[in-house]
């Protein structure tokens, strides 16, 4: 049993910290927005009443927020490397910039803290059902030392490499989902347009070798697939602005490195364009929406 401030308690991070208290760790929740906060208490989980007070006795801090400058925010400005004991386990599982990622991890170092970069997929459903992948950054001891609580969430974990490892195994995970989703979006209209029935591409390309993730899962259109957004007009799931942020990490650390993403950057406009659309709180999925060139296009 374990003690485990969990900071961040939106759409994926209160089933993560619902799972962990299930497993029978001790959970100490926080969020800044009241709203959550409500929702925690009456899914059963203890909160407090500050982040810091999240990492005071903790022996593990979780973070599952926005951005990168939010679990910088948290770490620095919210007091909680300051208030944890030395020697916690802070383990960010936020999608977030590489170069953000390493940043917490050197004020964790410098703190005294161990830390792990540990972004998930998966979804809501798999962080409801503790079936979560986790891409893992990090030093050696820090993975093993995290491990238990990790399976609590998840099913699959992977140490990818040193500090900021499994950010770039994550970004590189979003760039290929938001380009394969649009390309079924396309894919989907076309054969409308056409006449050909969504059930009838669906049952050939999922076993051809046009078939993805994405398409067996989240397929854009409403009836075929029990876990797509579609069947209840994309409510998220995923929000297409998480997804923007996603892409534009990808661009921006493919221009530092030199490294060309031509088709990723056409799906970063296109998602932008969605975005400003109208389509802010919308899964990422309703892209089919705009090529469709529908009502939210
Ligand atoms: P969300 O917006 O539902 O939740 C984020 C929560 O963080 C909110 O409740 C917000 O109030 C809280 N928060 C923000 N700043 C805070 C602060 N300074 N202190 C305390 N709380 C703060 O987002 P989400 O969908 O749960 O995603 C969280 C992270 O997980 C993102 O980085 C996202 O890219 C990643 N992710 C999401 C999914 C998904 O399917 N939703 C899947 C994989 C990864």
């Amino acid at each position: 049993m374990t003690t485990i401030g969990f900071i961040g308690l939106g759409r994926m991070g209160l089933p993560m910290a619902r799972n962990l208290a299930k497993a029978g760790h001790v959970v100490r929740a926080f969020d800044k927005a009241s709203a959550a906060i409500d929702t925690a208490k009456e899914a059963g989980l203890p909160t407090v009443a500050s982040a810091g007070h999240a990492a005071d006795s903790a022996e593990v801090v979780i973070t599952m927020l926005p951005a990168g400058h939010d679990t910088l925010a948290v770490y620095e400005t919210a007091g909680v490397l300051k208030q944890a004991r030395p020697g916690t386990l802070f383990i960010d599982c936020s999608t977030i910039d590489v170069v953000s990622a390493r940043r917490a991890h050197a004020l964790a170092a410098t703190a005294g803290m161990r830390s792990l970069d540990a972004p998930v997929s998966g979804g809501v459903a798999g962080a409801e059902a503790g079936t979560l992948t986790f891409m893992i950054g990090g030093e050696e001891a820090a993975f093993a030392a995290a491990r238990g609580v990790l399976e609590a969430m998840g099913k699959r974990i992977v140490h990818c490499g040193g500090p900021g490892a499994g950010q770039i195994a994550k970004m590189c995970n979003q760039m290929m989902v938001a380009t394969n989703m649009a390309v079924i979006a396309e894919a989907f209209v076309l054969a409308e347009k056409l006449g050909l029935s969504h059930k009838a591409l669906f049952e050939v390309v999922s076993t051809s070798s046009g078939g993805s993730w994405a398409l067996s899962n989240y397929v854009p259109v409403p009836g075929l697939v029990a876990t797509s957004a579609a069947n209840h007009d994309f409510a998220p799931g995923f929000t297409t602005e998480l997804m923007v942020k996603d892409l534009k990490i990808f661009q921006e650390a493919a221009r530092e490195a030199s490294s060309a993403s031509p088709v990723g950057a056409v799906a970063t406009a296109l998602y932008e364009l969605f975005l400003s659309a109208g389509n802010k709180g919308r899964d990422y999925s309703a892209i089919i929406e705009m090529i469709r060139g529908g009502r939210h296009g």
